[in-house]
């Protein structure tokens, strides 16, 4: 995936709507990628249903997008709440804060697993049934806290998404959703090709046994060969980058660019990239994830400021118009609002109702009631 205009048209003249409804949950089905171009705003929701004009409300495809704006209403209506335990965890279960190094190095001897460590420090991209695979082993066999191996997981994908991701685990782990989200052999085998499977192993069992082990202290799948591989996560931008203090101060019209914002529009003025270094240093990214992202603000704004936000109004001399679109991302949540004159609401094509939907299927009942195109039914994940 390149962080490049061509490289998204690409992706989006890919999209075969009927054939992801067939295949999407298959490793190898026709799923869009579009993930890490939607999560740093090179495209919105809004403007992907314009250039699929014929994506309806039945698809599939567009149930998956309600999914992204659900997980962004929590996140709005809840805010940092999403970081801790949405509800009441599995009883009596001490979950470790710390990710077993097997894991984190893709050699815990399972080929499911480790084939997605490997997959997602190579291509900073995991098939959600890959995801949901991993964070179920991680969370309810070796019993880690759900949110360290959140906030890992986040640091390495290129669509790192702090609602869709620390939700989905939470989902997972059963604290955000009524029941723990288990994973077997056979359903590994149904969903991806050989290398993945994993007979006569701790997960080539049934259902009502998964279930035992996640509702009890034990502890499986632990079979660790030596061999594996590790990526570390940086806290910046690999080369520093600094703005040109008086650039800053001559520029009446700015517009501010943050990493979630990375669309290439026309402005008449100074585009002014930001990086909030505390956000950084709490959220640390991979290399691959920062070159996608540094690549793609390099090429879309004049200069790039990598700092704490708070220092960068002094520099503003003489600018009378300062814009940019809001962000939930902590850090960058608090400071836009101060620093703007003009703060315009992230796009979105779904509604974000007032009160906080608890569930998926309350806020799709929602998109649906204000909608015309839209079936009223039961969803199935
Ligand atoms: C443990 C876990 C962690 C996840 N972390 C992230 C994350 O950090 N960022 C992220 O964007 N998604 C995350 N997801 C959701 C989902 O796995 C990815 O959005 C999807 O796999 C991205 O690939 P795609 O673009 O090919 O998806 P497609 O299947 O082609 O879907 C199209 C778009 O719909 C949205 N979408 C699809 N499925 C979901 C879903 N279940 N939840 C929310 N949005 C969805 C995404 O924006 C995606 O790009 C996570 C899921 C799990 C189980």
């Amino acid at each position: 995936m390149s962080p490049t205009e061509s490289a998204l048209a690409d992706t989006i003249a890919a999209i075969n709507i009927a054939a992801y409804t067939k295949t999407r949950n298959h490793l190898d089905g026709k799923v869009t990628r579009l993930s890490p171009y939607l999560t740093h705003g090179f495209i919105s929701i809004p403007e992907l249903f314009k250039q699929l004009p014929k994506l309806t409300l039945e698809d599939k495809l567009a149930f998956e997008f309600g999914w992204r704006e659900f997980f962004h209403h929590v996140w709005h209506r809840a805010g940092d709440a999403i970081f801790s335990d949405m509800r009441t965890p599995l009883p009596g279960i001490q979950y470790s804060d710390t990710l077993p190094d097997d894991i984190r190095e893709g050699r815990t001897g399972l080929p499911v697993i480790d084939r997605a460590v490997h997959t997602l420090y190579q291509t900073g991209y995991l098939h959600n049934h890959a995801r949901m695979w991993l964070a179920s082993y991680t969370v309810h066999l070796r019993k880690v806290h759900w949110r360290v191996a959140a906030d890992w997981m986040y640091g390495h994908l290129l669509d790192g998404d702090l609602a869709s991701n620390h939700l989905s685990w939470q989902w997972i782990a059963a604290t955000f959703s009524s029941k723990p989200y288990l994973f077997n052999a056979e359903n590994v085998a149904k969903h991806a090709a050989q290398a993945w499977h994993c007979p006569r192993s701790v997960i080539d069992t049934s259902y009502e046994a998964l279930e035992t082990i996640a509702r009890s202290q034990t502890t499986v799948g632990i079979h660790p060969s030596l061999l594996g591989i590790s990526e570390p996560l940086l806290s910046a931008p690999p080369d520093s980058l600094s703005a040109d203090k008086n650039v800053l101060s001559q520029n009446r019209r700015v517009q501010l660019v943050h990493p979630w914002m990375l669309a290439d529009s026309e402005f008449d003025g100074l585009r002014l990239g930001i990086i909030h270094r505390p956000f950084h240093q709490r959220f640390p990214w991979s290399q691959q994830r920062w070159d996608f992202v540094m690549q793609r603000m390099q090429a879309v704004t004049d200069h790039i400021f990598v700092g704490d936000l708070t220092e960068l109004s002094t520099m503003f001399t003489n600018a009378a118009d300062i814009s940019s679109v809001a962000t939930f991302n902590p850090g960058y949540r608090e400071l836009l609002p101060v620093l703007c004159s003009d703060l315009q609401d992230s796009p979105r094509r779904f509604p974000d109702p007032e009160t906080a939907c608890r569930s998926f299927s309350a806020f799709w009942s929602h998109c649906t009631a204000a909608s015309t195109d839209a079936p009223r039914r039961t969803w199935h994940r």
